[in-house]
C-alpha cells in the first residue's frame, strides 16, 4: 500500500451504492469505494465511471472492491492492485443489491451500455 496516500479505516462506506449515480438517477455495474473518504462509486464499465473520475477530480487514487466476496485494492495512479488493510465495515454492498443496480433503474440492454 503506498504510503502517501491517506487511508481512513474507521469511517464506513457512504452507502449500498454510488453516491452520485443515486443521486442523479443513474446506474451502476459494479461498485467501488474510495480509502481515503470512503465514497462509493461506480467501475469504470459503468457508464458513468465516477470512481476514477472521483481519483482524478479530488486526488483519492487508491479505492478497495465493494463486490461481495472480493478483497482488492486498485490505485488509478499507477494503475496496479494493490493489497491494503480492512476498511470499516460494510465492505461490500449488500448481498440483495442486484448487479447491475439499483433496483429499478437499470435499462433492459444494460449490457451495450458498459464501457
Ligand atoms: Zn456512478
Ligand atoms: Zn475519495
Amino acid at each position: 500500500m503506498t504510503s502517501r496516500v491517506p487511508i481512513d479505516l474507521e469511517t464506513p462506506p457512504s452507502g449500498t451504492g454510488c453516491a452520485t449515480c443515486l443521486a442523479t438517477g443513474g446506474w451502476w455495474f459494479h461498485l467501488r469505494r474510495c480509502a481515503t473518504c470512503n465514497l462509493v462509486s461506480c467501475c469504470d464499465s459503468s457508464p458513468s465511471q465516477h470512481a476514477s473520475r472521483h481519483a482524478r477530480e479530488v486526488g483519492h487514487p487508491i479505492v478497495s472492491t465493494f463486490e461481495p466476496g472480493e478483497d482488492w485494492f486498485w490505485d488509478y495512479e499507477h494503475e496496479q492492485y494493490l493489497e491494503g488493510p480492512q476498511l470499516a465495515p460494510p465492505t461490500h454492498h449488500p448481498l440483495d443489491q442486484p448487479t447491475p443496480g439499483p433496483a429499478g433503474m437499470v435499462p433492459p440492454d444494460w449490457e451495450e451500455h458498459l464501457h
